[in-house]
């Protein structure tokens, strides 16, 4: 494959743009290569500034799930922008998003809308010590929410990959009130309650960790995060940023019945816009300006060309409801085809799957938190991601990220993808 346009652009970019992007994740820095800009992309498919297709299994790191430019997502905001494309003040479109949200999401009783799923958890913590008046919060090693301060400790995705330990810039009084625990480790949280209990504000957790790759929670945990932080008077915090609208129409809440106090949602519910919310019990939601205390805004919070967006990708997912199972049983098709294919190629791995969420990690052995998803074989990973990119289908460029389907995603792609596998195999 040629990619000498991507690499002029790259080039270019990082003349303007610290690093050449704006997220560092997009530098392919974790699989030894450049980025390939973008120009266009259709359904599942992108297309980039040197004209090569790829399947999209990145999907802008979740938000598209109805894949591409869909038509419907395209015409409302091209009618939304007709009428102007910020006011600073209040539009019935954010009623109907709240509307859309707390229908699926009945434990945000009240919600308020953000630009990011950052600004969703920066608020829900800050949120939560102004409502306890405490100050320390627990969140768990390979989590990621966003950079926000706070949460930038023992953090996944990028910086995992990256191998950033610490959090330089970040005072350590700050990271000091932030307690990181491992996943899936009951006793450690037990203790942690037992030495913190009462001055802990809130926990803060991925309900199925995503971005230490895929995770799933062992039964019980959950469970018992929620009884025991009911019994101290913490909140509980779900980040549902990826899991919202990914899994079902609704949260992982609504699989699973375990309810947070508050709730952080992003990137699906803005249909490739910029959109984060984060809301929960009304006690609490209470508590921010103007009817409490607690300062939070946004000039761009709310914003018409946002909500139109978001509230045509969650009315067209709401009739595509039943079409989730659907989608969860062709993944799970892909993901134990690539392991029969790697099994038999003698290459040991793991794939957790949920949903239309996966990873691969090139490691014999279970993966239920950061540290036996650390053990996944890096070198391998590379050599898997480079040579599935220059056969057309591009995943996630970091071996601790989630590789997402959409329900664009049409059986021609799948097989061409299994097709791919088996190609891939023979070259490693
Ligand atoms: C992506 C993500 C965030 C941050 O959202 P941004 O829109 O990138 O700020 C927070 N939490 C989780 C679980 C995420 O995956």
């Amino acid at each position: 494959m040629d990619s000498s346009v991507s690499k002029r652009l790259f080039q270019e970019a990082q003349e303007v743009i610290a690093g050449g992007v704006n997220s560092p994740v997009r530098a392919f820095k974790a699989v030894h290569s450049f980025p390939r800009f973008i120009k266009s992309a259709q359904g599942a498919r992108i297309t980039d500034a040197d004209d090569q297709e790829y399947i999209d299994y990145v999907l802008s790191w979740g938000p598209m799930i109805l894949g591409h430019s869909h038509p419907q997502v395209v015409q409302a905001i091209q009618q939304a922008a007709e009428k102007g494309t910020s006011y600073g003040a209040p539009t019935q479109g954010e009623t109907m998003m709240g509307q859309l949200i707390k229908e699926a999401f009945p434990s945000m009783e009240l919600l308020r809308m953000v630009s990011s799923g950052t600004e969703a958890t920066m608020s829900a913590i800050r949120l939560a010590r102004g409502y306890t008046g405490r100050d320390y919060v627990v969140k768990f090693a390979g989590g990621y929410h966003g950079h926000v301060d706070s949460l930038l400790v023992e953090p996944g995705s990028g910086a995992a990959a990256l191998g950033i330990p610490g959090a330089p810039g970040i005072p350590s009084s700050l990271a000091g009130m932030t307690l990181s625990l491992p996943f899936n480790d009951p006793e450690s949280f037990q203790k942690a309650i037992n030495q913190y209990g009462d001055a802990i504000a809130c926990v803060i957790v991925e309900p199925v960790p995503g971005n230490m790759g895929v995770v799933l929670p062992q039964p019980s945990f959950l469970e018992k995060i929620r009884a025991l932080t009911k019994e101290h008077g913490i909140v509980l915090i779900f980040d549902e940023v990826i899991t919202g609208f990914r899994l079902t129409y609704g949260g992982y809440q609504t699989l699973s019945g375990i309810m947070p106090d508050l709730t952080c949602l992003g990137k699906i519910i803005g249909g490739g816009l910029p959109v984060g919310v984060f809301g929960g019990r009304k006690e609490i939601m209470n508590h921010l300006a103007p009817n409490g205390p607690v300062y939070q805004a946004g000039t761009l919070s709310g914003n018409p060309l946002a909500m139109a967006a978001g509230c045509a990708t969650l009315e067209i997912l709401r009739n595509l409801s039943e079409e989730y199972k659907k989608l969860s049983a062709i993944t799970e098709d892909l993901c134990r085809f690539i392991q029969k294919s790697f099994t038999a190629g003698g290459i040991p791995v793991t794939i957790n799957q949920i949903g239309s969420m996966f990873t691969i990690f090139f490691s014999p052995t279970q993966v239920t938190d950061l540290s036996s998803a650390q053990k996944s074989d890096k070198s391998l990973f590379i050599r898997f991601f480079t040579e599935m990119l220059e056969q057309g289908i591009y995943m996630a460029p970091s071996p601790l990220e989630a590789s997402f389907l959409s329900f664009a995603h049409t059986q021609g792609d799948i097989d061409k993808t299994k097709e791919s596998i088996v190609n891939t195999l023979k070259k490693m």
